[in-house]
């Protein structure tokens, strides 16, 4: 059985936490990012 694993962050779905650690990191970066983004 494959685990679903939801992004606290977004909807998106991963079948393994290491998807899911990549896409956190990739994505919303390491502070928790939720917000659009900003112009730095
Ligand atoms: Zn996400």
């Amino acid at each position: 059985m494959a685990e679903e694993i939801s992004c606290p962050y977004c909807e998106s779905v991963f079948e393994s936490k290491d998807d899911l650690s990549k896409h956190i990191d990739r994505i919303h970066g390491d502070s928790g990012v939720l917000e659009g983004s900003k112009s730095s």
